[in-house]
């Protein structure tokens, strides 16, 4: 039988060797076995020694955690026998581990950084859930609380996703819906997305939600084609942040999901939201190319808010943009948003890309939009979000 790897290897390293110099990428960290080492700093000409570790010290473990270069060197003192554990090894383990754990150490990483000076170093890198007022140990309580209950959520049955329809300003017809996700908290009642799905983009638990979401709009389809017996097929918007889209293999994933309850990939369309730099973006390039070739539609989502702009654009093969409320809802009060809108619109009939606007509250701004050749609207003044039973008990001429 092949040894399993546990990530730990052994190395044996003569006296008065580096085991590594400032600068070094932080690949690994290290536990003495046997043996000692010296711990240098300062600049290459002038090393000064700073601390001296023998066995059962640690050395290494906050380069390896933080994603930083080394800040000081190391070098052995006498022959030592080191355990090093790699940084993919770790990177697994974590990635495997319960959400709250994975959040502490980005809360205890970030304080580190905060106090020690380290690159990236802000006192602001504390826990930005916290509200005017509060402190920072009880929003860090309040969001591991949070976690911890979104972590149950999946397993009980609370998340549910509601459908808003989106409207053809031209012509006035429903033809869609975008899919917004809601958790039917048992103690705090109905949570919005915008306090649970940032919590969960930070830990692994976001790959679970959107999972769940896609399953969960794939086995509605068949009621929301229903809903539309005259008309073309409605389209189904769902939100993937850019992180998921990174992820290994999921475009394959979406489709055995839709094939499983026989919704085409034409019906689906993936709203990247973004909140976050992604590292990867070739990553996320190649998985809306992918579901451009399957015949799926992806919009860019939040346009002209912040890191969804015009880079975006250059780079990716969206198919349509939405255009955030931010500037939908002061089109009338503000000049300003009233040229973002109209330089959007132009830009996208120029990319020949289809234009959607969000948050749109009174028929006037409909019909300013409509005239203005958006092409589809949504908002308060035509639907709500609202569970499927509902939607089907209201009828599609009902908007
Ligand atoms: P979004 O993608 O920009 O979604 C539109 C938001 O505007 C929704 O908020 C919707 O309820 C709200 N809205 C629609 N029409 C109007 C209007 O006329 N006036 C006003 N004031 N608001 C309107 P919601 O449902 O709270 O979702 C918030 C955000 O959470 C979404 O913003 C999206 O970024 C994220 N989100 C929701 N569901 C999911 C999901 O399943 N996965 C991911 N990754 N993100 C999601
Ligand atoms: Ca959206
Ligand atoms: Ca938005």
């Amino acid at each position: 039988m092949p040894p399993t790897n546990t990530g730990l290897n052994r190395e044996v390293i003569p006296a008065h060797t580096l085991v590594f110099s400032t600068g070094d990428a932080g690949d690994a960290a290290y536990v003495i076995e046997s043996g000692s080492v010296e711990v240098l700093a300062g600049p290459p000409t002038a090393l000064r020694r700073v601390a001296t570790l023998e066995a059962g010290a640690m050395f290494g473990e906050v380069a390896l955690l933080d994603r930083q270069s080394r800040t000081a060197t190391v070098r052995t003192l006498a022959p030592t026998t080191l355990v090093r554990i790699d940084r993919a090894h770790v990177d697994e383990l974590l990635a495997r581990s319960d959400p709250v754990i994975q959040y502490l150490l980005r809360l205890l990483l970030e304080r580190y950084r905060s106090t020690s000076g380290a690159p990236g170093a802000s006192a602001a890198a504390l826990p930005s859930e916290a509200a005017p007022g509060e402190s920072v140990h009880s929003a860090a309580v309040r969001t591991l609380s949070l976690l911890h209950d979104l972590t149950q959520a999946l397993e009980s049955d609370q998340l549910a996703l509601y459908y808003q329809p989106l409207i053809n300003l031209q012509d006035g017809r429903r033809v869609g819906y975008e899919a917004l996700m809601r958790w039917r908290h048992p103690t705090l009642g109905l949570v919005s997305p915008d306090e649970f799905i940032g919590l969960a983009e930070k830990t692994g638990i976001i790959a679970r939600i959107g999972q769940w979401g896609l399953r969960r709009a794939a086995q509605d389809w068949p009621r929301l084609r229903a809903a539309h017996p005259d008309d073309a097929p409605p389209f189904v918007s769902v939100n993937l942040s850019a992180p998921e889209l990174c992820t290994p293999g999921i475009v394959e994933q979406i489709h055995a999901c839709l094939q499983q309850f026989d919704m085409p990939m034409s019906a689906l369309r993936i709203e990247l939201t973004e909140t976050t730099v992604v590292n990867n973006l070739q990553a996320v390039i190649d998985s809306i190319a992918a579901l451009r070739a399957l015949g799926s539609g992806v919009a860019l989502d939040d346009f002209g808010t912040g890191y969804a702009g015009l880079e975006y654009l250059q780079n990716m093969p969206f198919s349509s943009i939405k255009i955030d409320r931010a500037f939908v809802e002061h089109m009338h009060t503000s000049s300003r948003s009233y040229f973002i809108i109209q330089s959007a619109l132009e830009l996208s009939r120029k990319l020949g890309v289809n234009t959607v606007a969000e948050g749109i509250e009174d028929a006037r701004t409909a019909e300013a939009l409509a005239a203005m050749g958006c092409h589809i609207g949504q908002g308060y003044h035509f639907a709500r979000p609202m569970p499927l039973d509902e939607l089907e008990a209201r009828g599609i001429q009902e908007r």
